[in-house]
C-alpha cells in the first residue's frame, strides 16, 4: 500500500509518499508560494535530485494536481498512476477535545475540524483547505486526520486545568492541550522497541527540542502531562517562543512599552526564547559556535534552554513515580550532544547516566546513549512525524 502523507500551509503545502510494504519514502516535497505570484514545486523523487517545477497555484488543489502529475510523472515520477495512492494522511494542528487519536475523515470530522479554528487560526483553515483539495483531486480515496494534540488528550483534568475561572474552561475551552503530539507518540513507541518492552509497562519522558520544543511524561503508554499548553508558546524557552513567564508579564510590559495585544503577541512569539535572550539567532548551532567564542549571552541562552528541559524532566519524574528512559528527538534533541550532556548531567539521584562517547557519537539513526548498567536509559531516536502519520492512515484505512 501506498499513502501520501500531506502537511498543508496556508501558502504551502509539503508531502511524501510512503510504501508502506517497505516502510521508505518513495519521494517528497514541497509546494510553496500557492496563491501567490512565483509558486512553484521543489520534488524529490528517492535517490536522485529535486526537481523544480514553477508553475502558477492559485489554489491547494491545482497544488494538489502539481504533486500528482510529479509523481506519476515519466520523468522523475515514482508510480505509474493515481490508483496507486490507496490513502492520503493529513497532518491536523488542533483537535482540540474531540478527536483523541487519528479518524477517517467524513464531513462530521471536518465540521470538528473547522470547530477547533479559534484555537489554532493560523493551521486549522489550511489543514482544511488541504483536506478539501485531495478530496476535489482524488475523489473516493480515503483521507485520515492525524492530529498534533491527540496523543495528549490522555492527561487528566489536574495536568490540563489552569488556575482560572472554570467557566472560561467551559465558555472557550481553554486549557492545555499540548503539540507535537505525533513526534511524541512516535519517539515512545520506537523507545518500547528499543527496550524491548510494551510501551504499556514504561514510563517515558520525551523531549521534542527543536525550534519549538516541548518535553511529554508518558505514563504506560499514556500521557500525563506535556509542557506545551493551550498554545505552541508554553513550556521550555524556544527558538523565539519565550516559554513560561510569570503571566503578569504580559500586561506589564505592554503598558510600559504601549503594545496591544497584537505586537506583545509577537513578541513573544516572534523576538523571545534563545534569541530574544542572546541577540544572536534562534539557531541551535550558531548559539554554539557564538558561545565557543565567548559570547556571554549566547552562553546564557543555551544554560537556559538546558536548565528548563533539565526541569520538566525532573518535575516528569517526580509526576510518574520514577523514569525507565529519556528519549531525545529533533533538530537538537538529534544532532547536540551538549543539550543532552547539560540536560541529563545532575539526573544521576534518579539513575540517569550517560557514555560520553555515545553522546557525541552523531549518527543520525536510532541510539543509547546510557552508560553501562544506568537504571534510566538514555535515547536518542530521529522522529518521523510523516511516517506516524502513514502508519495511523494504514491502520484505520486497511
Ligand atoms: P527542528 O525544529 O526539529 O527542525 O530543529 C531545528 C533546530 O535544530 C535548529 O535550531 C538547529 O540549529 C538545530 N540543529 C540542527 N542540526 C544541528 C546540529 N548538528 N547541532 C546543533 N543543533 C542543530
Amino acid at each position: 500500500m501506498k499513502i501520501l502523507v500531506i502537511n498543508a500551509g496556508s501558502s504551502s503545502l509539503k508531502y511524501q509518499l510512503i510504501d508502506m510494504d517497505k516502510k521508505t519514502v518513495m519521494a517528497k516535497g514541497l509546494c510553496e508560494r500557492i496563491g501567490i505570484d512565483g509558486s512553484r514545486l521543489k520534488h524529490t523523487p528517492a535517490g536522485k535530485d529535486a526537481v523544480i517545477i514553477e508553475s502558477p497555484m492559485p489554489t491547494h488543489a491545482d497544488a494538489i494536481t502539481l504533486v500528482i502529475d510529479a509523481l506519476v510523472s515519466p520523468d522523475h515520477g515514482v508510480i505509474a498512476s493515481m490508483d496507486e495512492i490507496g490513502a492520503v494522511g493529513h497532518r491536523v494542528v488542533h483537535g482540540g477535545e474531540s478527536f483523541s487519536e487519528s479518524v477517517v475523515i467524513d464531513e462530521k470530522v471536518k465540521e470538528g475540524i473547522k470547530e477547533c479554528i479559534d484555537l489554532a487560526p493560523l493551521h486549522n483553515p489550511a489543514n482544511l483547505i488541504g483536506i478539501e483539495a485531495c478530496e476535489k483531486v482524488m475523489p473516493g480515496v480515503p483521507q485520515v486526520a492525524v492530529f498534533d494534540t491527540a496523543f495528549h488528550q490522555t492527561m487528566p483534568s489536574k495536568a490540563y486545568l489552569y488556575g482560572l475561572p472554570y467557566e472560561y474552561y467551559q465558555k472557550y475551552k481553554v486549557r492545555r492541550y499540548g503539540f507535537h503530539g505525533t513526534s511524541h507518540k512516535y519517539v515512545a513507541q520506537r523507545a518500547a522497541d528499543m527496550l524491548g518492552k510494551p510501551l504499556e509497562e514504561l514510563k517515558i519522558i520525551t523531549c521534542h527540542l527543536g525550534n519549538g520544543s516541548s518535553v511529554a511524561a508518558i505514563d504506560h503508554g499514556k500521557v500525563v502531562d506535556t509542557s506545551m499548553g493551550l498554545t505552541p508558546l508554553a513550556g521550555v524557552i524556544m527558538g523565539t517562543r519565550c516559554g513560561d513567564i510569570d503571566p503578569a508579564i504580559v500586561t506589564f510590559v505592554m503598558e510600559k512599552e504601549g503594545l496591544d495585544p497584537k505586537a506583545m503577541d509577537n513578541v513573544m512569539n516572534k523576538k523571545s526564547g534563545v534569541l530574544g535572550i542572546s541577540g544572536i539567532s534562534s539557531d541551535f548551532r550558531d548559539l554554539l559556535a557564538a558561545s565557543a567564542e565567548g559570547n556571554e549571552r549566547a552562553r546564557a541562552a543555551l544554560d537556559m534552554f538546558f536548565y528548563t528541559v533539565k526541569k520538566f524532566v525532573g518535575s516528569y519524574a517526580a509526576v510518574m513515580d520514577g523514569v525507565d528512559a529519556i528519549v531525545f528527538t529533533a533538530g537538537v534533541g538529534e544532532n547536540n550532544a551538549p543539550c543532552r550532556a547539560a540536560v541529563t548531567s545532575t539526573l544521576g539521584y534518579m539513575g540517569v547516566a550517560i557514555d560520553p562517547v555515545l553522546n557525541e557519537q552523531s549518527r543520525g539513526d536510532e541510539r543509547d546513549i546510557s552508560a553501562p548498567g544506568a537504571k534510566v536509559r538514555t535515547l536518542v531516536i530521529p522522529t518521523d512525524e510523516e511516517m506516524m502519520i502513514a502508519l495511523d492512515t494504514q491502520r484505520l484505512t486497511m
